[in-house]
């Protein structure tokens, strides 16, 4: 529930709704607007009565929200959230993140050579898989806490903060303590234990949209970290499932502009996974970024012949380096 106030409502009268909203077991968190203030009600499981805030002075109006988030929504937080990840900011208009690395973290060679030559060619962040969440068990499953250790290494090595899956509660421990940022793939973003968990830790969490989940289960998903303490989440669009097979998903822009309405969090695109072919990845981050992205996740590999996963859809080391060279071009060009 939202209680909105009076554009002259005075300091006395939001109080005397928060104390009211308090009395009835709930809490309220005010919203200053320019025009006028909004008091957020939360932990609230259903249908609020509100007969009591209604009749007090200074309300303009009450709205009942019935959607399945509250937090993660831009009713309740109109201002965009800038989420901090080591040095870097993301969201809100700031020059848009890229995140680049291997699908998987392979070998020490292999992570230090993509670290260096991403970096070289302007890419804000490393990014590679240590615990690989595959279709199947006969297939190479990550390096695990080698494969931490190894991004560490790359990440001190080329100076870019690095992000990487986590697939479950009982390593969120373990991935945080070495990565800068923890990513949820999309076949756990429905893993509401593991939600919670990265809930209460304090670093950055990239969420991954589920290729079967709609913009609402996807923000419901988002709602369980923030509930549970954590507000630094970025969205992040990879393709879901139509009835298309031509490429590996169908990747939904239109999340970009239409999450923005809905909720005030950064909002990232993997065109990577989104396409699953390299040679639509550059049309389809250069389309990200003109309609608002504030990040990129791109898969790169040195040798994306020899990849143990992911390789028909990483880039090339050049072929990154163009990209980069373009998407300059064209962040200076919308920059005007
Ligand atoms: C990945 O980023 O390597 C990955 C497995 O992505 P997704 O969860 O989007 O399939
Ligand atoms: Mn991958």
């Amino acid at each position: 529930m939202l209680i909105v106030m009076n554009h002259n409502a005075g300091k006395k009268q939001i109080e005397a709704i928060i104390k009211a909203v308090e009395l009835m077991g709930y809490s309220a968190a005010p919203i200053p607007g320019s025009e006028r203030t909004a008091i957020g009600v939360l932990g609230n499981k259903g249908y609020v009565d509100d007969a009591t805030v209604r009749a007090l002075p200074g309300v303009k109006e009450v709205i009942h929200v019935s959607k399945p988030y509250k937090l993660v929504s831009r009713d309740f937080h109109p201002k965009n959230t800038i989420v901090k990840v080591a040095g870097l900011e993301i969201g809100a208009g700031k020059r848009p993140v890229i995140m680049a690395g291997p699908c998987a973290v392979e070998s020490e060679e292999q992570i230090l050579k993509t670290a260096r030559a991403v970096k070289a060619s302007g890419a804000d962040m490393l990014r590679g898989g240590a615990f690989k969440p595959r279709t199947g068990p006969h297939t190479f499953q990550g390096m695990r806490e080698e494969g931490l250790k190894l991004l560490s290494l790359a990440s001190r090595d080329s100076g870019l903060p690095f992000v990487t899956e986590v697939m479950s509660p009982d390593t969120v421990g373990l991935v945080a303590e070495y990565a800068d940022m923890l990513q949820v793939g999309a076949r756990n973003m429905q893993n509401f234990e593991l939600l919670k968990e990265l809930g209460k830790i304090k670093k950055p969490i990239l969420l991954k949209r589920g290729m079967c989940a709609s913009i609402e289960e996807f923000l419901a998903a988002a709602e369980y970290i923030l509930a549970e303490g954590n507000p630094g989440v970025i969205l992040c669009e990879r393709g879901i499932r139509t009835f298309e097979t031509a490429t590996r998903n169908t990747l939904d822009l239109a999340v970009i502009p239409l999450i923005k309405e809905l909720s005030h969090l950064p909002v990232m695109i993997d065109p990577s996974h989104a396409t699953g072919k390299r040679s639509l990845v550059p049309p389809m981050a250069k389309a990200a970024l003109v309609a608002g992205a504030d990040g990129l996740m791109l898969e790169v590999h040195p040798e994306p012949e020899k990849a143990l996963s992911d390789g028909p859809q990483s880039l090339t080391l050049p072929g990154f380096e163009k990209l980069m060279r373009e998407i300059d071009r064209m962040i200076s060009f919308i920059e005007g």
